[in-house]
């Protein structure tokens, strides 16, 4: 007699082996996958006593890992707290939202708002300033990031709060000052917001607690099974509280997803820091998976590292946060002690920077098995160098969501003939490489659905083609495996995660509807139905 607690019965299983579903059954016991086959093979374990659930042509396919994602920053950004200014087209309108959100919220000590963003202000739109929180919030620190999280604009309570003064100092980035050499409020850049984003949230464990579950719960009900947390500032730190917290949950069997987190990588070739981490947060479930560091910054501030100047504005080429010894000092001693590295890299002299870096980690240790180094976004690369991941084991890891993003504003950055090459899902594979797909959330939603559709299609929710390569986009198979197996790959569970296969644990999601047997346009319109972690429903729609 075979035993199992549960067989998923399904016309379409996609196993992410394979490169279309199959008709067939898995079977689970425990927290495992003990058997997958097709109908006839798995007919025994019904008759063994298991829980037979038929799915018809709802497609089967492996839990969903976000390789990229902001889980800290990304969950506060996005709760209560937050007052949303996405919308508004000024610094006035900005300032009157939060007044009003002061206003209806009196018991907030502090005042948070997210999303100004000058370029979206109109032609000549200066930096906002202080006097404009002040003159309507001057009792309560007001702290307002921007839309992509990389600048904030502080009222002069906030400012006290911080302790910046006209001599605080930054390496890169900048705190603004007005021609009086006094504070404007503003600062630019992840150093730069490195201590006013740290006080922004002083919520309680027991508040940051009840955010987590509620936010994991989304995280289930999008067919998310594993996640990650990529470090914001370039300090060798990691979220400590976060952790703290995640560990809590894990131990109190509350946890619905996996959580792999990337604290700082520092610059300093140390990893002691990361190694008192490590042996805290080792788990199944919650574990320091790498470290993570910024080369450089986005094309639309012209901090991103090119190798020849912006099209759109040819005095300059960006450059990289580091020089090219620090990045390389620190990889080699992160390596070196078993630790992946994911570096940010958005422009191609960032990517080139990366690839070299890794290649003298390779040459001076050879392959070190689960160490998984990756390059982040790859928005510009040279040609050449698109040849050089599968070789080095350097996972690409791209977010398909961003091609639609900020219209074609890429295209207009780098001009038509680097344009070629940004995020280059398809070349990619075709060199051999490991592709990892995420969301950067909150950057865009991580809600794996629409990126699946922009990364199969290369347009956004409109049907309008974003870029200028659709041939770049992928098959169906190609983007849930990168999705999948990629992400697994990058974070270093492939043994255990990624597929559907006897012997991996059991992190499985049905879909509504076979994403394969439908126009890809109306992958938007799919659903998850039902998501399993570690062999346990997290999420299900009732009388599906
Ligand atoms: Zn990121």
């Amino acid at each position: 007699m075979v035993k199992a607690d549960m067989l998923l019965k399904s016309n379409n299983i996609f196993d992410g082996v394979g490169d279309k579903p199959f008709a067939g059954a898995i079977a689970i016991a425990g927290n495992k996958i003990v058997d997958i086959g097709d109908a006839e093979k798995m007919k025994a374990y019904a008759a063994g006593g298991a829980r037979v659930y038929e799915l018809g042509d709802k497609l089967v396919t492996p839990g969903f890992v976000d390789a990229h994602m902001h889980y800290f920053s990304g969950i506060f950004m996005t709760s209560k707290y937050m007052c949303p200014v996405f919308d508004c087209k000024s610094e006035t309108e900005c300032a009157d939202r939060l007044e009003g959100f002061a206003k209806e919220h009196p018991e907030f000590e502090q005042i948070l708002g997210i999303g100004w963003q000058i370029s979206w202000w109109g032609e000549g739109a200066a930096l906002p300033t202080r006097h404009s929180l002040d003159a309507r919030i001057p009792d309560r620190p007001v702290f307002v990031f921007s839309a992509d999280g990389h600048c904030m604009w502080l009222n002069t309570k906030a400012l006290k709060k911080t302790g910046t003064t006209p001599e605080t100092t930054v390496r890169f980035g900048e705190i603004c000052k007005d021609e009086n050499n006094e504070l404007t409020g503003t600062f630019l850049d992840m150093e730069a917001i490195a201590v006013p984003s740290s006080m922004a949230f002083s919520i309680s464990a027991d508040e940051m607690k009840a955010l987590f579950l509620e936010f994991n719960d989304k995280l289930s009900a999008a067919g998310i099974t594993s996640t990650t947390d990529m470090a914001v500032g370039v300090t060798s730190d990691g979220d400590t509280l976060g952790y703290q917290i995640l560990k809590e949950l894990e131990d109190e069997k509350k946890l619905v997803v996996r959580l792999n987190l990337y604290p700082g990588l520092g610059t300093e070739p140390d990893t002691a820091p990361a190694d008192g981490l490590r042996e805290k947060y080792n788990s199944d479930k919650v574990r320091i998976a790498g470290l993570k560091q910024f080369v450089d910054g986005v094309t639309y501030t012209f901090t991103a590292a090119l190798l020849e100047p912006y099209a759109n504005n040819p005095s300059t080429k960006g450059k990289t946060f580091f020089p090219y010894e620090t990045y390389r000092d620190c990889v080699l001693r992160a390596n070196e002690n078993g630790y992946g590295v994911r570096l940010h890299c958005i422009g191609d002299a960032a990517v080139k920077l990366a690839l070299d870096v890794y290649e003298e980690s390779r040459k001076a240790g050879g392959d070190r098995p689960g160490v998984r180094n990756g390059v982040e976004h790859i928005e510009a690369l040279r040609p050449e160098d698109i040849p050089r991941f599968a070789p080095l084991g350097v996972v690409a890891s791209m977010q398909p969501l961003h091609v639609t993003f900020n219209d074609n504003e890429k295209v207009l950055a780098v001009g038509p003939e680097r344009a070629k090459y940004q995020w280059p899902f398809k070349s990619m594979l075709r060199a051999g490489a490991t592709l990892a797909f995420g969301t950067d959330f909150p950057v865009v939603t991580f809600d794996p659905i629409p990126s699946l559709h922009a990364a199969v299609t290369r347009t956004n929710a409109e049907g309008k083609q974003m870029g200028s390569n659709p041939d770049e986009k992928l098959s169906l198979a190609e983007a849930i495996k990168a999705y999948t197996a990629g992400g697994a790959y990058a974070v270093g569970r492939d043994a255990s995660l990624g597929t559907l296969k006897a012997g991996k644990l059991a992190d499985v999601v049905v879909f509504d509807r076979n994403l394969f047997g439908i126009d890809p346009r109306e992958i938007l319109d799919a659903k998850v139905e039902m998501t399993l972690m570690d062999g346990e429903i997290v999420y299900e729609v009732k009388n599906a």
